[in-house]
């Protein structure tokens, strides 16, 4: 039985993200651009990584205390080596109902069936335009709509399904692919998911006049395609569901910046190196790598996690929406978003 941990506002701990790389092969703009990450980017040696033991020992502590919900993640977590090793550590452990990844899809075509032989229920694939150029630009790599496409395929085929597809969406950079998108999507079963584009700090140049709102990407599509509010399906769902009145399928928007959802926030992120985070916009993370290679107990390093829990109060989001105030950084590159 989970050893239920609240926060100081109630919330209890279901789902972590556990990133395994700092690295990515695609340069996003507003998420690691080229002129920050660039060839003199220092990322993290691999001894600072967590090894998979020590990912698959905290995963173990981490449903221990209520945790139903693992979502691998990176950078790009197919750029970790041996990751469907992972997979199958964690698909192993009892207590756990969902375990999924988020990648940007350009591995997806080679790995999708050795990620399902391994254990992984689901994916979620990342990709912001069916337009080329409109792709490339935002990727910088010069990777191409038709490869992210046939991952999504792979993954289909390889039964990693239900799959949802993210688009963050900028305006007047890809905000004219929301309804292609739609469009493309619409009664194919994939979940496609607009989330409004955040401040990654001082890396990516965030305005707020760059954010589309959930209720105009909405309003755009329904124009076209009539849509239906859906129910939450769980406490802390972070996307806003909506159902096609044609029976055409879902779609979700998350909308981190015009409508925050503190109050149900139950995730929890751990990043590569082993500090985990309570929250997106959290400044500093709790340094667990440490305790688990000076030899801590099972029981020690529980008792480090409800601490950390137990005193969180994190609800960034809201409060800035609220107030105009000095905000920290996201580190949507190091934690995975
Ligand atoms: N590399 C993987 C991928 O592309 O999905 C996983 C990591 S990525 C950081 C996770 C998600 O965060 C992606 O869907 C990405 O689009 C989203 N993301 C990154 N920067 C963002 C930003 N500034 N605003 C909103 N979402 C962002």
């Amino acid at each position: 039985m989970a050893l239920n941990v609240t926060d100081t506002l109630g919330r209890p701990l279901r789902s972590l993200r556990i990133s395994v790389t700092d690295r990515c092969n695609f340069r996003c703009a507003y998420c690691m651009p080229k002129e920050v990450f660039g060839r003199d980017y220092r990322f993290l040696p691999r001894r600072l990584l967590l090894t998979f033991e020590e990912i698959t020992r905290l995963a173990t502590i981490f449903i221990a205390h209520g945790v139903e919900k693992i979502r691998i993640t990176g950078g790009e977590p197919l750029l970790r080596r041996d990751v469907e090793r992972l997979i199958e550590m964690i698909a192993r452990l009892d207590g756990l109902g969902d375990l999924s990844l988020t990648t940007n899809g350009s591995l997806l075509a080679r790995k999708a069936h050795a990620l399902r032989n391994a254990g992984l229920q689901r994916v979620t694939v990342s990709l912001d335009s069916l337009d080329d150029a409109v792709f490339k630009g935002l990727n910088d790599v010069d990777f191409s709509v038709e490869r992210v496409l046939e991952g999504i395929e792979a993954a289909r085929a390889a039964g990693l399904f239900p799959i949802k597809i993210n688009m963050v969406v900028k305006r007047g950079v890809n905000d004219d692919s929301v309804l292609p998108m739609a469009r493309h999507f619409h009664g194919t079963g994939y979940v496609l998911r607009f989330i409004e584009y955040m401040d990654v700090g001082t890396t990516n140049g965030w305005r707020l006049d760059d954010v589309v709102p959930a209720a105009e990407i909405i309003e755009r599509i329904e124009a076209e395609l009539p849509l239906e509010p859906v129910d939450p399906s769980y406490r802390g769902e972070v996307a806003r569901r909506y159902r096609y009145t044609d029976g055409g399928g879902e779609l979700g928007v998350i909308a981190s910046v015009t409508q925050p959802f503190c109050g149900d926030c139950t995730r929890a992120r751990l990043s590569a190196e082993g500090r985990l985070y309570t929250c997106l916009f959290a400044g500093a993370g709790h340094d667990f790598r440490s305790p688990l290679r000076q030899g801590k107990s099972d029981e020690e390093i529980s008792e480090l996690l409800r601490n950390v829990w137990t005193a969180r109060q994190d609800r960034y989001s809201e409060i800035r929406t609220s107030e105009t105030v000095s905000w920290p950084k996201v580190q949507m590159f190091r934690i995975g978003g």
